[in-house]
């Protein structure tokens, strides 16, 4: 469907969520009231501006005020088949229900997804992330079973069967982190003294935080693995994956349609920004038909830049990759950084430096004197590590615009993580 088709769909879709809304979510009733906007001011999706926002900050109040699923709960419990949980930064879970429609809708879009991805019925698939309450989890066993695919649930925590199941399995592609798929191939050489690329995997379909888009993070598990590596994004408040990338590799296409509608705005004013190649800002989710948790207007933090709206592929819809979350930016004399961004350069200078790398912290962020203080590894191919030093600070400096001290450290130094990376570490008490 062209992208021009698929907005009268969308609208009617929406119209009929907040009726919904306003009938069954006093979360909503309440909100809407004090924004001062009404059902009768939603003619357009272009309308959707007017209402306000939905934050994870009001979610987690919703569900403490009214446990167990909050004031946003619209429907009945007894109509809930599933609850799935996100951990946020206070340690307290975040439930998410979903009634039997919801789970068909979140396995459809998902499955639409890792099919965008490349899986197709006659992959055997490892899955090799969490599969408890983790919305990566159980729905992406449904998804990939409804695509026809093998699902081999070997979860976290396990490279030793990974490797023994792979021996004898030939599964054909793996579904993990991005820092797993290097954790994992440091593995198979060291433990299983294996050239990973002898378990024979050939599609890497990764998600959960942003790294398999990050060119040099996605040139090294594609020459240590021989593979080809995509990227998923969405969240266990919307749809467990509403973007995918197809193995044209450029970029990740929307494919939330009837499902989920998605603006991009400018995250500090809240402008609604164009979806058009070369714009970034913060993706916002509303959902167009979803019983138990409907959201309006839910800010992700995720920043994203739009690449482009056509493709090789053959699908319309537009393509963009998340650059980081607002979560996790730092502010150095005014100047947005994303760890990430740090890691990628540092990922450049591959095999002299191994991409491992830390940020130290002070203080709590995100405000950040300069010099940013980064330890990062120098890999086997480094020489002069003096000129080496100088060359990754100088380049932080030319492509972030802010100053860094570069401390270099021997491969295998800093702590690999089997699940996300984690490239902050604080040095002072929470
Ligand atoms: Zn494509």
């Amino acid at each position: 469907m062209k992208p021009g088709d698929l907005r009268p769909l969308q609208q009617a879709k929406l119209a009929r969520q907040l009726d919904y809304l306003i009938a069954r979510s006093p979360f909503y009733r309440d909100k809407f009231a004090a924004a001062g906007v009404r059902r009768e001011d939603f003619r357009s999706l272009e309308d959707l501006a007017k209402f306000p926002f939905t934050t994870k900050e009001e979610l987690r109040e919703s569900q403490q005020a009214s446990p167990p699923l909050g004031r946003h709960m619209a429907a009945d419990m007894i109509d809930v088949i599933r609850l799935h949980a996100s951990t946020g930064t206070t340690g307290l879970p975040s439930f998410v229900g979903l009634t039997r429609k919801d789970a068909e809708i979140w396995t459809k879009v998902t499955a639409r997804s890792f099919y965008t991805q490349g899986i197709r019925p006659s992959d055997i698939l490892i899955h090799a992330a969490s599969l408890t309450m983790f919305a990566g989890g159980l729905p992406a066993k449904d998804a990939i079973e409804l695509i026809g695919a093998t699902f081999v649930p070997v979860g976290t925590g396990a490279s030793e069967r990974v490797v023994l199941y792979a021996k004898s399995l030939h599964p054909s592609a793996i579904h993990c982190t991005p820092s797993y798929a290097i954790y994992l191939a440091d593995y198979v050489r060291r433990e299983a003294k294996m050239d990973p690329r002898d378990l024979g995997f050939k599609k890497f379909v990764c998600g959960a935080e942003p790294g398999a888009g990050i060119p040099a993070v996605r040139a090294k598990i594609t020459e240590e693995w021989g593979a080809c590596v995509t990227e998923g994004l969405g969240n266990a408040d919307m749809v467990p994956i509403i973007f995918a990338e197809c193995p044209d590799q450029s970029g990740m296409h929307y494919n939330g349609q009837e499902y989920v509608y998605c603006e991009i705005i400018d995250p500090e004013s809240g402008e609604v920004l164009p979806i058009e190649a070369g714009v970034s800002g913060e993706l916002v989710y509303t959902s167009l038909e979803r019983e138990c948790v409907p959201l309006v207007r839910f800010r992700t933090r995720d920043r994203v830049t739009i690449l482009g709206t056509s493709c090789k592929c053959g699908r319309t819809s537009y393509k963009l990759r998340c650059v980081g979350r607002t979560d996790d930016m730092l502010i150095v004399l005014g100047v947005n950084v994303f760890p990430s961004a740090v890691r990628d350069i540092v990922s450049s200078f591959y095999p002299q430096m191994t991409g491992e790398v830390q940020i130290l912290l002070d203080q709590p962020g995100p405000g950040v004197k300069p010099p940013l203080r980064v330890v990062a590894e120098y890999g086997n191919g480094a020489q002069d590590q003096a000129a080496l030093q100088k060359k990754v600070e100088d380049k932080v400096k030319s492509v972030l615009s802010v100053s860094a001290t570069v401390q270099l450290v021997p491969a295998g130094t800093l702590p690999r993580f089997e699940m996300k990376g984690q490239l902050i570490k604080k040095l002072f008490e929470e």
